[in-house]
């Protein structure tokens, strides 16, 4: 009998280990690339449909391993070269991946045809149209896009391969039409690429943070090396920050941009494997909620992406 148990509990545990999920993989994959540009616009301005895929792409990728933690991304393509769609749903398929999510912009022969699309294979994946339908949720709210809303391989009449053949929760996003002038434009701006961008990033992390409640994605912010600018001098022990940016080189605290807040903004250089080891925040909260009321105002204040951490 206590053999049995022994077993009986070394079983459950192991299942259990095994069934416990602590990370998630994310496939991006940018439409096109290498000879096969996509859309290509007749205004030699405009960059081509797979250059801007790639741009939209990578920053998407950036804010994810920058902002989230358990959370590995793997591109498709991260330069000027061609995977086939074969190629790319393999990619998605052996690193046993949970997400794939392809970046496009779309094109129409007529010119007044406008918006967003998020794509799945079928309207039955429920995994795939959630996700989809919280990124036309964010193009609208966020980057003030029109959306077209989800389609499936029936809207479309025709089955996307990438999302076809590849075993987990799929979408692929067609960013606004290069074929109707204010949205290529739009798109070919930094402030365009950056919207769309971050309007992905604000979906997944929505999306994943209800998916994988067992899992923490929120980043701690890590130990402090050297605090340039304190903005109080309460600015110890546990509490919360307002992060409002990052980079990769050391940006002036005193910048115009920073004084728009109202608040002493404090630079601090962190032990990081990413490239942007500066992080800029403002104020001390010993709550959230306290924190909350600030991060309205600095969002107002033009930095939409600023989110609350914890500060060891
Ligand atoms: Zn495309």
């Amino acid at each position: 009998m206590k053999a049995i148990l022994i077993f009986f509990t070394f079983f459950l545990t192991t299942t259990v280990g095994f069934a416990a999920k602590d990370k998630i993989i994310v496939v991006i994959d940018p439409g096109h690339g290498g000879n096969d540009p996509g859309y290509l616009s007749s205004n030699k301005a405009y960059l081509s449909e797979k250059e801007l895929n790639l741009i939209i792409a990578k920053k998407f990728g950036e804010s994810i391993e920058q902002q989230l933690k358990n959370v590995t991304v793997i591109y498709t393509r991260k330069d000027d070269s061609f995977p086939t769609l074969k190629d790319r749903v393999l990619i998605a398929n052996n690193a046993n991946a949970d997400y794939f999510i392809s970046i496009h912009c779309n094109a129409n022969d007529k010119k007044h045809v406008h918006g967003t699309e998020s794509h799945v294979h079928t309207m039955d994946a429920g995994k795939s149209v959630c996700l989809a339908k919280e990124f036309e949720k964010e193009f609208t709210s966020f980057a003030g896009r029109y959306s077209r809303g989800v389609k499936d391989t029936e809207d479309r009449e025709h089955s996307l391969q990438v999302l076809k053949y590849t075993n987990m929760t799929g979408v692929l996003l067609e960013c606004g039409f290069l074929t109707n002038e204010s949205e290529a434009e739009y798109l070919n701006t930094a402030n365009g690429q950056e919207k769309i961008s971050s309007a992905l990033f604000r979906a997944f992390k929505s999306y994943i943070i209800k998916q994988h409640p067992s899992i923490s994605f929120i980043k701690e912010e890590p130990k402090k090396v050297d605090v340039v600018a304190s903005n109080s001098p309460e600015n110890k022990g546990v509490g919360y920050s307002i992060q409002i940016m990052s980079s990769k080189q050391a940006v002036d605290t005193t910048i115009p941009e920073f004084k728009k807040i109202d608040l002493p903004v404090a630079r601090n250089e962190i032990e990081t494997t990413s490239p942007y080891k500066y992080r800029y925040t403002v104020g001390s909260y010993p709550s959230q909620d306290e924190a909350k009321r600030d991060l309205e105002k600095i969002q107002q204040k033009g930095f939409k992406d600023a989110y609350i951490v914890k500060v060891n």
